[in-house]
């Protein structure tokens, strides 16, 4: 299997060594790993592309690149130019420092690179780590993806269903805020939202007396609803939701036609 590697918090952050290494372990001694990366961080681009003006890429090694744009445009170099032979088999994108579960996911850079892929015809996983108490302090918080990481990318490689074109399914994938063996199990979820966490800024004045505005959001254990993604993952599940990039709200647009009188 040939599989290209993305992320949003860019080339040298250490859940995209976690996610070669995941990666690795799924093409197999016969396949390959292509890493095409943000050179700095993107985290919160969502799925922002370069359209006015030209995106650098610089070759760091075998199968290693680093592009001065967003991650859905280091997905559209890597099928497009960098990866030769055709689109890979599989574009995987994180593991994110941090979750991108609930509304995080309308903001994320790691599932903007996913989307892409998905709108690309190629089938797309993105994986993020969900930080707490239970693990951000320790030697590595990232142990529950390292431990889960290869077995759930299998498991949803064996079962998923990836839709018809035009809009082809991804998969959105959350490790629990705890260390690799407190994990419990995996769960397939809705997305969540977290009423809470609804982002805001702050300002700060420099020391010119320039006015500058800080985005930020609140707690992210807040308990959403049945069967979502965050409740999984604060209960101790790595999470599993399909997406699309398609938003359309289909019970919406059957009573939207009723009040406009379109029997479309
Ligand atoms: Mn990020």
């Amino acid at each position: 299997m040939r599989i290209l590697v993305t992320n949003d918090d860019g080339i040298n952050a250490p859940g995209l060594a976690v996610l070669e290494s995941i990666a690795a372990d799924i093409a197999g001694p016969g396949g390959e790993v292509w890493v095409v990366a943000p050179a700095f961080e993107q985290s919160g681009v969502g799925h922002a592309i370069s359209f006015i003006h030209p995106t650098m890429i610089t070759g760091f090694g075998p199968r290693r690149f680093a592009a001065e744009g967003s991650p859905a445009d280091c997905v559209m170099a890597g099928i497009h130019d960098v990866v030769p032979g055709g689109p890979p088999d599989l574009v995987l994108s994180g593991v994110n420092r941090g979750n991108n579960a609930g509304e995080n996911v309308a903001y994320s850079g790691t599932i903007g690179a996913a989307m892409e892929a998905a709108l690309q015809g190629v089938n797309a996983i993105a994986l993020s780590q969900f930080f707490g108490p239970e693990n951000l302090a320790t030697d590595d918080p990232f142990d529950a993806a390292r431990a889960h990481g290869t077995d759930t990318v299998r498991r949803i490689l064996d079962h998923a269903d990836w839709g018809a074109a035009p809009y082809s399914l991804f998969y959105n994938v959350n490790f629990p805020p705890v260390p690799a063996r407190d994990v419990r199990g995996t769960r397939v979820t809705r997305q969540g939202f977290r009423r809470l966490s609804r982002h805001r800024v702050e300002h700060t004045v420099s020391p010119a007396g320039r006015r500058f505005l800080w985005v930020h959001s609140g707690p992210q254990d807040e308990m959403t609803g049945e069967g979502t993604d965050v409740q999984a993952c604060v209960e101790g599940y790595v999470s599993i939701t399909p997406l699309t990039a398609d938003l359309t709200c289909d019970h919406a647009v059957a009573r939207l036609r009723a009040g406009f009188g379109d029997r479309s």
